[in-house]
């Protein structure tokens, strides 16, 4: 399977004909091929997006919408394909594959109704006989880099509000995840989205994501990635005044009071720390206990580990499948090295497996950390892979100091019985998303996804609040009094 480029509705090859191999992290096999594009590539998406985003902003919203409807009519039907697809291409569980494939079900529905929605406001005017509105309108071409870890769900969080505003759009997946980009192009070009609205450049972000950045035409950058990267875009476009929307990592933390249900935080545990094999942002990668059940909440832990099979995702018994290459791994095994070196004690993992079935893929054991301290780097810098740090507390005054420790700031956790506790900790817990008594992942998706701090630049995806990223507000007088009114003048 070749991914070229989707540029005016068209397939078309890239202007250097060069390929990078597309890998299975679960046994190293070739998927297929990815183009490696450049600036002129997307100078082509670029005139293709200006020339489609004028008639497409023409279009009624409602009709706009009914484009993401079928959309998601398309990505249910295709549901099981989709998430196998996704499954081989970067490793998560078939289960948390079809969970993703889902999201982006839901992001087209919810935003199909948008598109009877994008609500204003009417105001009252300060003068007689004066109406005054606010509207929305598109921004004009949005660009869009996406990571590889939610390859599909990320990208229609950034791109259905985006098309359904009246944006066209130009998107780089990342190169390690073209092959879920092709299918969505496809599924859109099959809805009947007007050539241009969509295009998809794929590449290197130093060549493909650069190029987009620094273009003129291209209004607002929309990312989810890296903090450095992130950073480094977010300089650029501050140079030329550009809108961009930033989502980064996470140091998350899901607190474990006195008086917890412990076999729930466990579970809360398992499934946010060892998810997509800790390579969530929202991943739950530090545990802070009351000293109180620290024991308790560790043996449970790891006698629940002891039953996590880990493997190829296309199993459906497997719990914990590959990371996503050979650096990813590296990367991973030397925070553990610094972990040990900081005088953690490992309670669980803490190695690279590569015996039998796993040989040629990128598998990491599960591992556990305790007595962590907060400063420790292991508790401070995100790891993106299957380790969590367990930090003992004396109190829950002190589990909120520590979980606001950290320059990071996207999702929180506690669980507690105390209705008390759960109030004083949705109010002081300084992170975009608080959970209660659940883990540090599953966001929904008509609510606003981001995070405070290092986390981003105070944009959101998601949610109505991801339409401000889309839109420009547009103030709007109508005087009817048929003379000339002065505001603040006139009225008195
Ligand atoms: P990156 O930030 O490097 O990549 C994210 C996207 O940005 C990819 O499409 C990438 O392209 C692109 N990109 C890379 N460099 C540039 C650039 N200079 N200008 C514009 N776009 C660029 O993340 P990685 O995938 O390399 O992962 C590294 C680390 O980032 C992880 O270990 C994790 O800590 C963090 N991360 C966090 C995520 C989150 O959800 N918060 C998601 C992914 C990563 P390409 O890769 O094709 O070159």
């Amino acid at each position: 399977m070749t991914v070229d480029n989707f540029i005016d509705g068209e397939w078309v090859v890239s202007e250097k004909e060069q390929y990078a191999p597309i890998k299975n992290p679960a046994n190293g096999e070739t998927l297929g091929e990815v183009a490696l594009s450049t600036a002129e590539d997307v100078e082509r998406a670029v005139a293709a997006a200006k020339k489609a985003q004028k008639q497409w902003a023409l279009v009624p919203a409602p009709q706009r919408a009914e484009v993401l409807y079928r959309v998601g009519l398309l990505l249910k039907e295709r549901k099981e394909r989709l998430a196998r697809i996704l499954t081989m291409e970067m490793g998560k569980v078939i289960e948390e594959a079809r969970g993703e494939v889902q999201e982006g079900i839901d992001m087209a529905f919810y935003m199909a109704g948008e598109g009877r929605r994008l609500f204003g406001n009417t105001t009252p005017s300060e003068l007689k006989d004066k109406f005054a509105m606010s509207i929305r309108v598109p921004v004009g071409i949005v660009g869009i880099i996406t990571p590889w870890n939610f390859p599909i769900a990320i990208a229609t969080w950034k791109s259905f509000p985006a098309i359904v505003a009246g944006n066209a759009v130009i998107w780089k997946p990342a190169t390690e995840t073209p092959l879920m980009a092709r299918e969505l192009i496809n599924i859109f070009a099959e809805a009947g989205l007007p050539n241009g609205v969509i295009n998809l450049v794929c590449g290197s972000g130093s060549k493909v994501g650069t190029a987009m950045v620094e273009h003129p035409d291209i209004d607002v950058i929309s990312f989810t990635g890296s903090n450095e990267v992130g950073r480094t875009i977010a300089e650029k476009c501050g140079k030329l005044l550009k809108r961009v929307s930033l989502e980064m990592g996470g140091k998350n933390a899901i607190i474990v009071m006195d008086d917890a249900d412990l076999d729930l935080a466990v579970e809360g545990i398992l499934w946010s720390a060892f998810g997509t094999s800790g390579q969530r942002c929202t991943a739950c990668s530090r545990v802070i206990v009351h000293e109180k059940v620290k024991e308790d909440l560790e043996e449970k832990l790891l006698e629940r580990m002891r039953y996590l099979k880990i493997g190829d995702g296309l199993d459906e018994e497997v719990k914990v499948g590959p990371v996503i290459n050979g650096n990813a791994l590296q990367k991973i095994h030397e925070y553990v090295q610094i972990g040990r070196g900081e005088g953690a004690v490992l309670l669980a993992g803490g190695y690279i497996l590569n015996d039998g079935e796993l040989a040629d893929g990128y598998y990491y054991a599960p591992s556990v950390f305790t007595d962590v301290e907060p400063s420790m780097r292991i508790a401070q810098e995100e790891i993106f892979g299957p380790v969590v740090s367990i930090i003992p507390v004396k109190s829950f005054e002190e589990a909120i100091e520590v979980n606001n420790s950290v320059t990071f700031g996207l999702s929180s956790s506690i669980f507690t019985r105390d209705i008390n506790k759960v109030f004083t900790a949705q109010r002081d817990l300084d992170t975009g998303i608080v959970y209660v008594n659940a883990g540090t992942t599953g966001a929904e998706i008509h609510l606003p996804f981001g995070g405070t701090k290092g986390t981003g630049n105070g944009h959101r995806d998601s949610g109505v609040a991801a339409l401000d990223v889309f839109t420009e507000w547009k103030s709007v007088y109508i005087d009817f009094s048929g003379k000339l009114q002065r505001a603040q003048i006139d009225n008195n």
